[in-house]
């Protein structure tokens, strides 16, 4: 198969206002961003608000393997089958960081002939975005070590600071710094650090902001640190946040690209998936259900991290209803979900997982089921997408097929990487006939629910632990949070992606454990609670043989080794 930036070459594109057309979107709301992308305005939302409302789905997954298990082609293959069955589709995916792409994981346009094109145009800097995020964020930290420069009327605690700076880099040399040395004049000393944008409230408060006010408005609520009382300090009250929403008023605007089959795409924001929601915007999703006959978006990580905020938060903040969620799975990952094979980043995988065996696809099938009961937890119905590999044998997709048969989930093997659109048509099919159920959708807990509670029943019925040890410190942080009035926001544990547990180790659905919440953190602005459970890294390193190292610049000034 030819690799993925040659498919997207040889893509044939449509110029975007004639996308932004079939969406029933004019010129008049389109702003170009030369020929890849263009950004819709937020006029749009009120425009298109008498418009039937798409049927909304979204793709989660099993917990992840170091590789990705192909949330984002499956999402695209998805929206483009769509096309083939001559029903409207729209996409709508977070903006890659430039951090993994220079690293290990690549780009994130998804691949093969289930892609976002130009991937070039996306995966590197697209429209900004990022770097206006990185501005606004950085801007309130200089703001905040500037105030307390200037005398520190507010009796800002520097101690207390948590506004770290944030850079679009893996850059493991920037977790950990010293600012301010060089003397009286040039600040104060103080340890802090770098976070990757991705992981930056701001990216967080864009992703969750339903307008241009709202976003201004959540930015003036971001906590910085507190003071010698103990009361917060907020960018509000450092004057941060209205040159933070200036900073951002492009960046609000989601952008519009498309496949290589000219599915519409919406590509916006990307907030981290441990210590925040792992979701693309809402603003995005505001235009698109509008725009569709279905609008497929894609959640971050498995279904115990990406799906459950997205349910309890991103819907919770939009208002909109979810009609399906796709639960991607791999035979891989399925077999490596049986505990017999030591599948890690960046390592090459074990041979014996490419040898026919359908008992260990069996074996690992926990995972996936626990995976399904979490969607119908939150009374969405599932669908089984296998999401199907060249190393594939029929006897192991039939596995996963029979499993989804005994869960009583409707299931499709899907080529879609290898075929396009028209190799995802039956799982299309499977996804429309769910979208037809009558939605029981509903939160998992309510807002007056308190903040330990809520923990304790995403840690038992999400993750299947047996409860939640809550650490002395982080018990004072919790009592802190209720009594500044935040007990009713939803909670976002940040815990490994990698196992449904706490434990990253562990693979399919440990059972006969407890969750330890060590550290209880805020993010005000965005909206939720981030009680922190496990080691959660918010500043990427680079490997021993970056993907950095291979992409380059060729004789005709065409990008090499982007993938
Ligand atoms: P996720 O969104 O779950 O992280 P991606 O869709 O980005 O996963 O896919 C992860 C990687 O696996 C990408 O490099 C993608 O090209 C590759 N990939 C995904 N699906 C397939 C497939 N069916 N066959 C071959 N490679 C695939
Ligand atoms: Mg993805």
């Amino acid at each position: 198969m030819p690799t993925d930036l040659t498919i997207s070459r040889s893509a044939v594109v449509q110029p975007l206002d004639q996308i932004a057309a079939g969406m029933g979107i004019g010129t008049h709301l389109l702003e170009p961003y030369g020929r890849a992308a263009a950004k819709i305005s937020l006029d749009a939302v009120d425009e298109l608000a008498d418009r039937p409302r798409a049927r909304y789905v979204v793709v989660t997954a099993v917990t992840p393997t170091p590789l990705g298990e192909g949330k984002t082609t499956t999402t695209v293959g998805l929206g483009q089958a769509f096309g083939v069955l001559r029903r409207r589709g729209v996409i709508a995916i977070r903006q890659p960081s430039m951090g993994p792409t220079f690293g290990i994981k690549g780009g994130a346009a998804g691949g093969g002939y289930s892609q976002v094109t130009p991937m070039e145009a996306l995966n590197l800097h697209l429209t900004g975005d990022m770097h206006a995020v990185s501005a606004a964020h950085n801007l309130l930290a200089a703001m905040t070590d500037n105030h307390v420069h200037q005398g520190n009327r507010l009796g800002l605690d520097p101690l207390s600071i948590t506004w770290r700076r944030v850079l679009d880099v893996n850059d493991r040399d920037l977790r950990e710094i010293v600012t301010g040395l060089g003397g009286r004049a040039h600040g104060r000393p103080r340890q802090t650090g770098f976070d990757i944008t991705a992981a930056s409230e701001v990216m967080a408060v864009l992703a969750l902001a339903s307008s241009l006010q709202d976003l201004r408005a959540r930015l003036g609520r971001i906590v910085v640190g507190y003071t010698y009382d103990d009361d917060p300090v907020t960018a509000e009250m450092i004057k941060a946040a209205g040159a933070m929403a200036v900073i951002l008023r492009e960046a609000i605007k989601p952008n519009l690209m498309q496949t290589v089959e000219q599915t519409p795409v919406l590509v916006h924001c990307g907030p981290f998936g441990n210590i925040a929601h792992g979701n693309s915007s809402i603003v995005a999703d505001r235009i698109g259900i509008r725009a569709a006959d279905y609008l497929v978006t894609e959640a971050g990580f498995g279904a115990d991290m990406g799906a459950e905020r997205f349910f309890n938060i991103k819907c919770r903040a939009s208002g909109l209803v979810p009609d399906a969620a796709v639960v991607v799975t791999t035979v891989r990952a399925l077999k490596a979900h049986s505990g017999k094979y030591v599948v890690k980043a960046g390592k090459p995988l074990p041979e014996e997982l490419f040898e026919e065996n359908p008992d260990d696809v069996r074996a690992g099938a926990a995972n996936l089921r626990k995976q399904i009961a979490n969607v119908r937890l939150h009374g969405v119905p599932p669908v089984v997408a296998v999401n199907a590999f060249p190393t594939d044998y029929a006897s192991e997709q039939q596995a996963i097929l029979d499993i989804a048969a005994e869960e009583g989930v409707r299931a499709a093997v899907s080529t879609h990487f290898a075929d396009g659109g028209k190799g995802a048509v039956q799982l299309a099919e499977a996804v429309m006939e769910a979208c037809e159920e009558p939605s029981g959708f509903g939160f998992l807990y309510d807002d007056d629910l308190p903040l330990d509670a809520k923990i304790d029943v995403i840690a038992r019925q999400v993750y299947g632990a047996d409860g939640i040890d809550v650490a002395p410190a982080a018990r004072r942080q919790l009592d802190r949070y209720e009594r500044h009035g935040l007990g009713t926001l939803p909670v976002c544990i940040a815990k490994t992606h990698l196992s449904l547990s706490a434990d990253p180790s562990l693979p399919g659905a440990p059972t006969g454990w407890r969750l330890p919440v060590r550290e209880v953190r805020a993010s005000v602005g965005a909206g939720f609670i981030y009680p922190v459970c496990g080691d959660m890294r918010t500043m990427p390193a680079l490997s021993s043989s970056p993907a950095a190292e291979r992409i380059d610049i060729d004789e005709d000034g065409q990008i090499v080794g982007l993938r």
